[in-house]
């Protein structure tokens, strides 16, 4: 008998350890690592993974309990993958059955199912009988019965059930059932001509419908679904069941697969001959793949410089060496013709990944890659764990973006995922992007440290593509100082810049985008009498205005009150929406240029699946003049006739408490304006602001990227920030403040000492050893409150690599109890990138 060390798919901390279990014989040779199993855990049957198959175990072997059951002919996951996911669970200090259930397609979280049965020596009294005739009868025909099925449908039966199972005429059992399972269809598949020849002259004349179906047949004798015959021969599903019960066709269940993109046809598109400066850039990437070597590259291209097809042509090569390939883009929704460009060149082979997908469609292209029919995987953040075996290259397309990281456990980082995926398959990782992340970029340099996992970092090769392919300018970008304007008395939304260029754009024919920028710039709600501003009773948030529905919505909880007449404080009437939405932009638009065109594109016109690829095909195919909206429009566009890009409130986001504010303002406006002037008209772009001397602004009017990211890494430097120094974030959630007061003071003390001890200066100025640590907190997270429970953080600034996560771990582990004991949540964010 042979032993399986398991991670058993219980998600709290206490129980965050491998498990032994026994292999019985019958599943011997079936349980490899990687394999999902279902196992005994605790009066329950659960799901878990094998990590191992160790040669003995700790616990007597005659102890061991024995695994119920295996749940793929092939395993989901590969040994590699399950290593990568212990690396994951250590690296973000997240429990490892939580970083391995990361890895695996919704469809496969097992949900454990009860079912019940007759007990062997069961005898039913004819009161019994009396009582539950068709509950007998229903158990006698099938053996076992779905007990949440008997229930949902029968719920009157549930009393008798209770009874019989206490009294052991009944059997209760668990089994771990997949949320979703392959999908079949009822198909017909036609007998030979005669067959279907003879079988007509058997039928009677009046049997008209079942003729009309075999005539058909005998027509088009390719199997056919049992739908589509019925609607192609006129007829029901009934008829055809009667024929296939006749034993004159055939009816079987035949699995399909579900294909997102059925029913749309990609152009076949050849290489295109690079450039010469493509070609220096494509070089050393194409001979990393070749050699099959481990190489990270950042591929530093402006925006229009031909990335896109460099990404397609290493992927050529990867592919022609039997090697397989993943490409990482941010937000595939907002990015469809990415997914055209890859489909294009590579047709079946690319797998496509989501989360706008079904699960069930999601699970066919996961199956796709699993068993080796899909070669390219297209995704976004998740698609780096695609179960591909012989890697040779990992893209990641705008390495820069926020996506890459995860917000919620496991707060993973995409790239540095990628990185070790890389090392392990001896594949070479690609980050592409025109504003690389200060991280990647100061390691490419070697102006910072490197990037990846802890003690394992990594220098990428820095490959610049400074020029868009066939000599086009980068767009003209010209600054608008609104107060300027204002003191010129134009109080209105647009600058007369901007108005001009706009006005001109329609008279051409061609076409602008608009960006709003406007995170943390909400529509919120303000008395002018009293200052009152309205905010969700559960959150401290302010509560957004939605026009359409009248309503104020906190975007957090999702509570939703009615819109205010006078204000809930002093009664005044003055009671006003403040910040400028996407709403409120649409409507100036259409009052300053009557029979303007606009696309609004934002959170309240894009939540329907699909909606944004019809918003932007139509915007594609010159239905509109406009494309407005907020971050998800200077993304990946690539449309011939934008010519014109304005920015609105291009400052917004710059006083947010983060120290990333400066670098994401100046990406997403070097972004957005990247959208202009990418074909053969040549494209302007409009920036209003009210501060034209901040760096990430007036950076961006001389497309210098260069200057921008030195200045703000020596600022990084000075105060200690990544990437020259790390971050760790607890942050303690509760109803009440004084117990997460404490025992935020406890973590802090602890975490101190340590530090201490490890030789770090009590200032937190750097130290011997160049270990410097600072423990601030506990303080009142940015969001304070969230659904009713307030929220205290502690961060950790750390340089010199003292192992600030694994002290975390240790002291967590201490205060686990406790924490437990009152309800306390504790969560970590090792490297956050959200700080609020
Ligand atoms: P990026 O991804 O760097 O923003 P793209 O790959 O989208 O740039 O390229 C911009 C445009 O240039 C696209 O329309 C693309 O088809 C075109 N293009 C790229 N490389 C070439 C080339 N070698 N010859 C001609 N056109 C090219
Ligand atoms: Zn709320
Ligand atoms: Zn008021």
């Amino acid at each position: 008998m042979s032993v399986a060390r398991i991670s058993v798919d219980v998600p709290t901390r206490d129980a965050d350890r491998p498990f032994d279990y026994a292999v019985p014989a019958h599943l011997e040779g079936w349980v490899e690592v990687g394999s999902r199993v279902a196992v005994p855990f605790g009066g329950r049957t659960l799901q878990g993974i094998v990590l191992a198959l160790p040669e003995d175990s700790e616990v007597d072997r005659r102890r061991l309990k024995p695994i119920a059951d295996v749940l793929d002919a092939v395993p989901p996951l590969s040994p590699e993958l399950v290593e990568l996911g212990i690396w994951m669970s250590e690296r973000w200090l997240c429990p490892l059955t939580v970083a391995l259930q990361a890895m695996l397609p919704a469809a496969l979280k097992g949900k454990t199912e009860k079912y019940i049965s007759a007990a062997p020596n069961a005898e039913w009294a004819p009161l019994d009988r009396f009582e539950q005739p068709e509950l007998i009868e229903a158990l006698e025909r099938h053996g076992a019965l779905k007990l949440s099925q008997l229930l949902q449908q029968h719920p009157e039966r549930g009393a008798a059930v209770k009874r019989w199972l206490a009294e052991g005429k009944l059997e209760e059992r668990q089994q771990v059932e997949d949320r979703l399972s392959v999908k079949t269809v009822l198909t017909v598949v036609p007998p030979s001509e005669a067959e279907l020849r003879s079988a007509l002259l058997a039928l009677p004349n009046r049997a008209a419908k079942q003729r009309e179906v075999l005539a058909y047949l005998l027509a088009n004798r390719e199997p056919i679904a049992q739908q589509a015959l019925a609607e192609a021969a006129g007829t029901t599903t009934a008829v055809i069941r009667s024929l296939a019960d006749k034993g004159l066709i055939g009816l079987e269940s035949v699995t399909v697969q579900r294909d997102p993109y059925a029913g749309r046809s990609f152009e076949p598109s050849a290489p295109l001959a690079l450039t010469p400066a493509q070609q220096k850039a494509f070089a050393p990437i194409a001979d990393a793949v070749d050699r099959e070597a481990h190489r990270v590259f950042l591929l530093h291209g402006v925006t229009g410089s031909g990335k896109t097809e460099l990404y397609l042509q290493s992927i050529e090569k990867a592919l022609r060496q039997g090697r397989e390939a993943i490409v990482l883009v941010p937000e595939i929704a907002l990015t469809p013709q990415m997914v055209e460009r890859f489909k294009s060149r590579f047709g079946a082979r690319v797998a496509v990944l989501h989360s706008r997908l079904s699960s069930g469609e999601r699970y066919d292209e996961w199956r796709k890659i699993r068993e080796g029919r899909a070669t390219v995987a297209v995704g976004a953040r998740s698609a780096i764990f695609a179960p591909f075996s012989r890697l040779g290259l990992i893209i990641i397309d705008e390495e820069h973006e926020t996506t890459y990281k995860q917000e919620e456990s496991p707060k993973y980082h995409a790239r540095d995922v990628a990185v070790r995926r890389g090392q392990r398959h001896g594949a070479a990782v690609v980050l592409g992007s025109a504003t690389p992340s200060l991280e990647t970029y100061g390691a490419a340099i070697e102006i910072a440290p490197g990037i990846g996992g802890r003690g394992e970092e990594v220098v990428p090769v820095y490959v610049p593509l400074p020029e868009r392919v066939a000599d086009r300018p980068l767009p003209r970008v010209s600054i608008i100082d609104m107060r300027e304007e204002l003191r010129l008395g134009n109080r209105a939304m647009f600058s007369r810049a901007l108005a001009d260029a706009l006005r001109e754009r329609l008279a051409r024919g061609e076409q602008t985008v608009l960006l709003l920028n406007r995170r943390g710039y909400a529509t919120f709600v303000m008395c002018r009498s009293c200052g009152y501003t309205a905010s969700c009773p559960h959150c401290d948030i302010a509560l957004t205005y939605h026009r359409g529905s009248r309503n104020l919505r906190c975007h957090y909880c999702g509570y939703s009150e009615r819109e205010p007449e006078a204000c809930p404080s002093c009664a005044s009437p003055h009671i006003r929406f403040f910040g400028t939405g996407t709403q409120k932009v649409e409507e100036a638009l259409a009052a300053t240029f009557p029979g303007i065109r606009v696309i609004r594109m934002d959170v309240d016109t894009t939540t329907e699946k699909g909606s944004h690829e019809r918003w932007l095909t139509e915007f594609r195919e010159r239905r509109a003049d406009v494309l407005l909206g907020t971050q998800m429009v200077a993304k990946g566009l690539d449309f011939p006739y934008v010519t014109l890009v304005g920015v609105l409130a291009a400052d917004a986001a710059l006083r947010l408490p983060d120290f990333r504010a400066a670098e994401r303002t100046f990406q997403l406006l070097t972004q957005v304006a990247g959208r202009a002037g990418r074909h053969e008209l040549p494209g302007e772009v409009i920036v209003q602001t009210y501060e034209p001397e901040h760096a990430s602004i007036a950076s961006v009017e001389r497309h210098d990227y260069r200057g921008f990211s030195h200045q703000e890494l020596r600022h990084r430097r000075a105060l200690g920030y990544p990437p020259y120094g790390r971050l760790l974030t607890l942050t303690l959630t509760h109803e009440q403040v004084p117990l997460l007061l404490s025992m935020g003071q406890t973590f802090a003390a602890r975490m101190r000492e340590r530090a201490a001890a490890a030789g770090a200066k009590a200032d937190g100025r750097i130290g011997p050893g160049g270990i410097a640590v600072e423990v601030l907190g506990p303080v009142p997270s940015p969001i304070a409150r969230l659904k009713d429970r307030y929220r205290f953080q502690c961060m950790i600034k750390y340089q010199g690599n003292p192992d600030v996560p694994g002290w975390t771990a240790e002291v967590m582990k201490e205060l686990q109890e406790g924490a437990k004991r009152h309800g306390v949540q504790l969560a970590v964010d090792v490297d956050p990138q959200m700080m609020l």
